[in-house]
């Protein structure tokens, strides 16, 4: 039996296992904790293993789906193998494991990776605010700072919503708000590398 979980580790790697359950990874192959109240993503996202520097978890693929649904290895082994097609076990087919993650783990999870992104893009808001200001009134506006005026108050208020509400306006915002904040996610995504122009002058 001890074989399927080499198994499992030559022919799914954990990214794929992270990403397969509903987990965004950066970039940077890290991925907010589900495990602890993480703000920022902590956990590394490894080929084979993954661990948080926020709280200490760390494993393999199998741990972490088994820690994630709360079964026993050989159950979450059974699930993978079946979820992944993998024909680990002689009834794969007929022992598909239903279990799902707790309403209140994906709750979480969602809440943790919302405020990272809605925060680092009122970061960015703040900043082009102060940036691109206008600095005589025949300047033609810049657009980030356009941007900035029409957006920091909302932005900031589902900041605020999502690291202080209370758990009913976060649990309002986690039915309601999913597109909003996936709108913010790619909006991010194209302006995370924007590089300021120089400023005439230096260098
Ligand atoms: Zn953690």
């Amino acid at each position: 039996m001890d074989g399927v979980f080499e198994e499992i580790k030559d022919r799914v790697s954990m990214p794929e296992v992270v990403k397969f359950y509903g987990f965004d990874v950066n970039r940077g192959g890290m991925m907010c904790c589900p495990f602890h109240d993480d703000r920022n993503p902590s956990m590394k996202i490894y080929e084979q293993n993954y661990y948080c520097f926020g709280c200490g978890e760390s494993g393999d693929a199998t741990g972490f789906v088994a820690k994630i649904y709360g079964l026993r290895q050989i159950d979450a082994a059974k699930k993978i193998s079946y979820d992944f097609g993998l024909g680990l076990f002689d009834h794969d087919r007929a022992v598909p494991i239903k279990t799902e993650p707790s309403e209140n783990q994906k709750f979480r999870s969602w809440i943790n990776s919302a405020t990272a992104i809605v925060s680092a893009y009122f970061d960015k808001l703040s900043d082009w605010r102060e940036r691109y200001r206008p600095k005589n009134e025949n300047d033609k506006p810049n657009a980030l700072f356009v941007e900035s005026l029409q957006q920091m108050s909302y932005v900031e208020y589902l900041r605020d919503t999502l690291k202080f509400g209370s758990k009913e306006d976060q649990h309002d915002m986690y039915e309601h708000d999913k597109a909003v904040i996936e709108k913010i996610r790619q909006r991010l995504s194209k302006v995370k590398y924007y590089a300021p122009p120089p400023r005439r002058g230096s260098i």
